[in-house]
């Protein structure tokens, strides 16, 4: 079992009233790590510790402190399959999407966002009036808090803290208390890549206090939180009745889509049906968890769908054939029952799956078999709100704006997808689709150099690329008077 205390200035220390907290593996109920949980005042202690580090962060050059994140990049690297391990035996994730999706994503956050803030200029404003240098500067804000959630936790966790960081913002950083283990590790990383003390600080703990404590901290100016649109509006409304307003980044819950039209490449649209809400076991925030299918290829497609979400492999994450891991926990579990019972009550029928997956050696997590509904209707619960599961609803359709209609009809706005072979309608589609990011003949993927984030209640602000690195830089405009005389706007005289 791995220890981490929390990592404050560069130290690791212990949590001031001595408590900890066990992570578990929820494939197989082991214990993976022993964290040390922060009271509000170790959280005080670590948003200190990065404002007092903060200036001297801001003023390095960013060649200077993309050199640091790029040293980081390769430690990562190098520690990948450990990373690797460890965050599969926390999630329940499957060892090769760890290998392949989460590791080298984080190492890509260090490495771009080490790279791209050194080419990333201020501006200068020609302005009418005579006798004015105006021009815009890109200031860090001072302290950014990261707040990440569970199901893609070092990866969602970097996302937001190495733009921040490039931008010259010192971290706080909290994974959440269900996964926090690879975030504590970057801990070690940071140490031996040799940032400055202070200039990222990691608090282990559960949202409710660690959590809560980032949110009152005077000493955090900005939080980049990604989780539940619930604990979403709850910061906002902290934000608001803060002394100093914070600035947030939300990137939030989703209802995603795949809109596929009669002229669709049926393998590719079949394959990308199954990943768009499969991959993770479902427990995607763009997961697209509905389908709309045009009338004219629905049996077709239908066959091959069906077929393909009945040879998905569940088991334990750590085998390699598996394709189908654990869902994070009890809790999850039941919701995603809840939601497939409720829709078949009300007259959706399931074409596979439909329940939990208890063969040996699964019997000790919470595996729930990949299922298809159809019958469902636009008004069942399953079909406005995250499910965070396997499960896939699909409807037949007249046609794709027919598809794009119902795509449209939720208040999420995160990622929605639409497959066709005429370019002209994945255009206009694309044109359509109210959503952050539109996949065209693709689905559910980001890339660390393109904006990602939702609209309503996904969210605001983008993540990625460089929208990502906006986020965390303050716009400054300096105004400068170079003219002869400055105006005597009153006509006063001595
Ligand atoms: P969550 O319950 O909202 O938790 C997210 C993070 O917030 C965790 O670190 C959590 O800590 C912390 N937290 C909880 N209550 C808090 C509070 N009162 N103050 C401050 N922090 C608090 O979400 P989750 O269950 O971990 O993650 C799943 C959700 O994330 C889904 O809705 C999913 O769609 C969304 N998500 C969105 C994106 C995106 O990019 N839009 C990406 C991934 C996931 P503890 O866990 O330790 O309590």
């Amino acid at each position: 079992m791995k220890e981490f205390g929390l990592f404050i200035n560069n130290e690791w220390v212990d949590a001031e009233n001595g408590e900890s907290f066990v992570t578990v593996n929820p494939a197989t109920g082991e214990s993976v790590s022993r964290l040390a949980k922060a009271s509000a005042a170790d959280v005080e202690k670590a948003a200190a510790a990065a404002r007092q580090a903060s200036a001297q962060w801001a003023a390095l050059h960013p060649e200077e402190r993309g050199r640091l994140m790029c040293e980081a990049a390769r430690l990562i690297r190098e520690r990948g399959e450990e990373f690797a391990r460890v965050e599969s035996a926390e999630t329940g994730k499957t060892l090769h999407e760890c290998r392949t999706i989460d590791i080298p994503f984080a190492v890509r956050a260090f490495e771009y966002y080490g790279k791209v803030m050194t080419g990333f200029q201020g501006e200068y404003i020609e302005v009418p009036q005579g006798g004015i240098l105006d021009y815009v500067s890109y200031e860090p804000y001072g302290v950014v808090a990261v707040i990440a959630p569970w199901n893609f936790p070092i990866h969602l966790m970097t996302r937001d803290l190495c733009p921040a960081l490039a931008a010259g913002n010192t971290i706080v950083a909290k994974a959440s208390s269900k996964t926090p283990s690879t975030t504590s590790m970057m801990g070690e990383i940071i140490k031996d890549a040799g940032f400055p003390a202070g200039v990222i600080n990691i608090v282990s703990g559960p949202g409710g206090t660690t959590g809560n404590a980032i949110m009152e901290s005077r000493n955090v100016d900005v939080v980049a939180f990604t989780g539940s649109e619930t604990v979403g509006r709850q910061l906002l409304k902290k934000s608001a009745d803060a002394p100093v307003i914070k600035k947030l980044v939300l990137e939030l819950g989703g209802k995603g889509a795949i809109c596929v039209d009669k002229d669709a490449d049926l393998d590719g649209a079949v394959n990308s049906a199954l990943f768009g809400v499969c991959f993770n076991q479902g427990e995607v925030c763009c997961a697209s968890s509905r389908a709309y299918v045009h009338e004219e290829i629905y049996d077709a497609f239908m066959e091959k769908l069906v077929k393909r979400f009945k040879m998905l492999k569940i088991g334990l994450p750590s085998d390699p054939a598996t394709n189908i891991g654990t869902l994070i926990d009890a809790e999850a579990l039941a919701k995603v029952e809840g939601y497939v019972q409720e829709a078949i009550a009300d007259g959706a029928v399931a074409l596979c799956g439909a329940k939990r997956y208890t063969e040996p050696p699964c019997d000790q997590g919470y595996f729930y078999e990949p299922t298809v509904l159809v019958n469902v209707r636009e008004d069942m619960r399953a079909m406005k709100e995250e499910i965070f599961g396997p499960v896939l609803m699909v409807t037949k359709v007249k046609s794709l704006d027919e598809a794009i209609g119902y795509a449209n009809n939720t208040d999420y706005g995160l990622g929605a997808a639409v497959w066709s072979e005429n370019p002209k309608t994945l255009y206009r589609a694309g044109k359509l689709l109210k959503a952050g990011t539109v996949w065209q003949n693709y689905n559910v993927t980001s890339t660390p150099e393109a904006p990602y984030g939702g609209n309503k209640n996904s969210g605001f602000g983008r993540e990625d690329g460089l929208h990502g690195l906006r986020e965390f830089l303050c716009v400054k405009n300096n105004m400068q008077y170079v003219g002869p005389e400055y105006e005597n706007f009153y006509g006063f005289k001595d």
